[in-house]
């Protein structure tokens, strides 16, 4: 067997601990005789792995008991419209723009309502966050919406926009677990797991239990009411049982290397890595406004298109893959999650090192 160091943006690595302990429970989970994939979303063996996901993933993250915890589909992008259909009680929200998802769930908003655009960093390629310590929030807006990390820009807000008052909704999928956060601060916190907690097909929704209620805009489908998931504790359809699991194995590989507290130590120390070689390279440089940098996504170029081409593929020759940027920045971006250790960053700074000794 062997095994890459992948920095892809998503679906991206997991912890090889948690991937070696459910191939040990592929056949036989726990004495069923079958796998968490075959068996009844009803059962009890079952119901003890969400049960228990949940309560790893409340004591993780501190979250309060007025927070109810929704294991969803659809993705992330699922939730562009279903925040309006469920939140826009006024038919107005005030939206940052801060890259391509924010802008998705900007544009999505508005079949729903009038989307109000606060701010926005697209005057430069979205590489830095717009100062939102006082925006014209419209008064009878409904909540304020943010891409708390830009996944494709690599940039991250260091602090919470100023909301006057208004619920606040993140989509934190690129960041989700990568450090301490304050529950109490959000409405909603939601996310897509295959960023940074486990496979494609989970979509996790913390809500404050308020914004949960049958007032949702008229012709809300029955599945995209957060009070259909709520009021049946996720299970009103099948959920993406086998992906929950997976993420409850992660939650427990948090808490045993210690909680949020300290996987943002570990991702600190990781980003510090890379962006320390980047600020002394004379080859590389990286793409983003320094104090937005983010923890989980670091974009850089050399400046010329043909040397960026040879270093992704020489970089997957030597066994550091999907490096390629985002088709709309270019360059590349390494991925550099929860799962992905600490050997992988300094490895690829080694490698990337000896490239630009090389060319
Ligand atoms: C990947 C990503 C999405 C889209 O997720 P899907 O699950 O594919 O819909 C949305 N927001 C952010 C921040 C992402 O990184």
């Amino acid at each position: 067997m062997s095994r890459v160091y992948n920095f892809s943006a998503g679906p991206a690595v997991l912890p090889e601990e948690v991937l070696r302990e459910a191939a040990e429970e592929m056949m036989d989970y726990k004495g069923s005789g079958m796998s968490v994939m075959e068996m009844s979303h009803r059962s009890k063996i079952y119901d003890a792995i969400i049960k228990e996901a949940e309560a790893d993933l409340r004591e993780l993250m501190n979250i309060p008991d007025n927070y109810r915890v929704l294991f969803l589909q659809g993705g992330a992008s699922q939730q562009f419209a279903m925040i309006p259909m469920n939140l826009m009680k006024n038919k107005k929200a005030a939206y940052i723009v801060t890259g391509q998802w924010a802008k998705k769930a900007f544009q999505e908003a508005k079949i729903y309502g009038e989307a109000v655009k606060v701010a926005s960093s697209e005057d430069e390629t979205f590489s830095y966050i717009p100062d939102c310590s006082d925006l014209e929030i419209p008064e009878d807006a409904d909540y304020v919406y943010i891409c708390e990390n830009n996944t494709i820009y690599g940039t991250k807000y260091k602090a919470l926009p100023n909301t006057k008052g208004h619920t606040l909704v993140a989509d934190v999928s690129s960041c989700f677990l990568s450090e301490p956060v304050d529950v109490s601060k959000y409405g909603i916190i939601y996310g897509g797991v295959q960023k940074n907690i486990g496979p494609a097909g989970v979509v996790i929704v913390i809500i404050r239990e308020d914004l949960i209620t049958e007032d949702t805009l008229p012709g809300t489908p029955t599945m995209l009411k957060y009070k259909t998931h709520a009021d049946a504790d996720s299970l009103y359809n099948t959920p993406p049982a086998y992906g929950i699991y997976i993420c409850g194995k992660v939650f427990q590989w948090i808490k045993k290397l210690g909680g949020l507290a300290a996987m943002k130590e570990r991702n600190e120390e990781k980003a510090k890595i890379l962006y320390d070689f980047l600020d002394q390279s004379k080859m590389f440089k990286g793409t983003v406004r320094k104090e937005d940098r983010s923890l989980m996504n670091v974009p850089f170029v050399t400046g010329d298109k043909e040397l960026d081409a040879k270093f992704v593929k020489e970089a997957e020759a030597a066994g550091f893959v999907n490096l390629k940027g985002h088709r709309t920045v270019g360059g590349m971006r390494a991925s550099i999650y929860n799962a992905m250790p600490k050997e992988g960053v300094e490895k690829l700074v080694d490698f990337m090192k000896k490239f630009e000794e090389e060319n």
